[in-house]
């Protein structure tokens, strides 16, 4: 025997028992489940964990493919000055080098110093990997 949460098509929830799996569809199927509160024949399965559980991996999906495409836009966006970035940086805020978008690497420390001196700086997020 299993037991399953159904719902009707007003949205009643009530629950069964059923020999199987292929028992639930058969009668569901035939019109065989009524639904305990309007007599609707047309039910389905409630939700459950395992449906639940998939939203929130479309949602991780979802997820992945926003901080994917960030990364991408911010990366087509700037220019690459690698090591040099805090130094760029710098030159950009003192008005050495005329501002343009960059990206390039800094250390912990490097990007403290520049968020202290008042120089706007972002972390662009790693490319996300599945599973996460
Ligand atoms: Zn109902």
């Amino acid at each position: 025997m299993i037991h399953y949460r159904l719902v009707c098509e007003a949205g009643h929830d009530f629950e069964s028992w059923f020999k199987n799996s292929q028992a639930f569809e058969t009668q569901a199927h035939k019109g065989q489940i009524n639904c305990p509160y309007c007599e609707s024949t047309k039910v389905t399965r409630g939700v459950m964990a395992p449906h639940v559980a998939r939203t929130q991996d479309d949602q991780g999906k979802k997820l992945r493919e926003l901080v994917t495409e960030l990364r991408n836009k911010l990366i087509e966006g700037t220019d690459d000055v690698g090591d040099q970035f805090p130094e760029e940086a710098r030159k950009m805020d003192d008005g050495e080098v005329k501002p343009r978008p960059i990206r390039g690497r800094a250390t912990f420390e490097e990007a403290k110093a520049l968020l202290e001196e008042g120089i706007q700086i972002l972390p662009i997020p790693d490319a996300p990997s599945e599973g996460n």
